[in-house]
């Protein structure tokens, strides 16, 4: 019997539990490059793109756009196979730049492709908040009707002064109504935090714990910001590295922990932290440290603390 609302005894509404309660058993993510672009990349809202974006660097050997969508799943399932037992079901994961970027009816003939191939059970789709319209939205809600579907919004702040700094050339409230819109259709979602963004104290990004918790948000993603080398954002760590929190390991899980304390317990947490190959990396430096390493820290430590998801939560 667990002593938690999500019903194991993890400390935290764990992805991972979530997933086997959703399929009853494995299911793997396939990354997939299917050639979108990005508003903030190609004019529409800008041309440098966010201060921090270089999306070139970190996908898997099968994922790229040169390739068919059913290339990349036959070539995913290849790739998986050799790492883990065969999984037999998969998700879809559209996840470069923002694959609800284009026309209904070039996304309709990319998904199809991907939903028409056996095992294939559903999609995630990486996208902003601002490429995102009642049109799809109805698309979604019908596939979702059969298959599992997840909308996943970069949000990175709840605040327009950072969003403004870095670029992203959308605005929270461009945000929430995504996410509110989404919601009305039935669809899930899921919503992407970076913690560390310049110009935010520790506080106030604490403070976004309260804001989230009360929009209709199924999962989420947290990353430690990572600076990429030879972006803008690296040049101004650079310049001003007292505009940047700039984690230690330790200071981030002792951070997100007090972060997840105050997050409504209903959102499934999909990760706390993102893992760059330090070569890459203009800041900050943690080592070579992977994901699983720095979940186990922080379960650990949340051992430690005696606390849990959503103990200081207010409705
Ligand atoms: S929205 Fe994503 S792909 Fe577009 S510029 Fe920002 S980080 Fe890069």
């Amino acid at each position: 019997m667990s002593q938690f609302p999500w019903g194991h005894n993890r400390r935290f509404n764990a992805y991972a539990e979530y997933f086997k309660k959703c399929f009853g058993g494995r299911v793997q993510k396939l990354a997939i490059d299917a050639g979108f672009t990005c508003p903030n990349r190609d004019g529409l809202k800008g041309n440098g793109g966010c201060t921090y974006c270089t999306n070139d660097a970190f996908n898997p050997s099968y994922c790229h756009p040169g390739k068919s969508v059913r290339q990349q799943i036959e070539e995913g399932i290849e790739f998986h196979k050799k790492r883990y037992r065969r999984a037999g079901r998969y998700l879809a994961y559209f996840q470069p730049y923002s694959n609800t970027y284009a026309s209904l009816s070039r996304l309709k003939e990319i998904f199809y492709q991907a939903l028409n191939y056996p095992g294939i059970i559903g999609l995630v789709i990486g996208t902003r908040p601002d490429c995102i319209d009642d049109e799809k939205l109805e698309y979604f809600a019908s596939i979702s009707r059969s298959h599992y579907v997840i909308l996943e919004y970069g949000l990175e702040s709840c605040y327009n002064q950072t969003l403004e700094r870095i670029n992203r050339g959308h605005t929270f409230e461009d945000s929430v109504k995504a996410l509110e819109m989404t919601a009305r259709y039935g669809v899930k979602t899921g919503v992407h935090m970076i913690f560390g963004l310049p110009g935010e104290s520790v506080e106030m990004m604490l403070d976004q714990a309260k804001t989230l918790s009360s929009l209709p948000i199924n999962n989420i993603k947290f990353h430690q910001l990572q600076i990429i080398k030879n972006t803008f954002m690296a040049q101004e760590f650079k310049e001003k590295p007292e505009d940047f929190v700039n984690f230690t390991l330790e200071g981030y899980i002792d951070f997100i922990i007090d972060f997840v304390e105050r997050l409504n317990p209903d959102t499934v947490i999909e990760r706390f932290s993102g893992e760059v190959p330090p070569r890459y990396l203009a800041g900050p430096d943690w080592g070579l440290i992977r994901n699983d390493r720095v979940l186990a820290m922080i379960e650990k430590r949340m051992e430690e603390r005696r606390t849990w998801q959503g103990r200081s939560f207010e409705c």
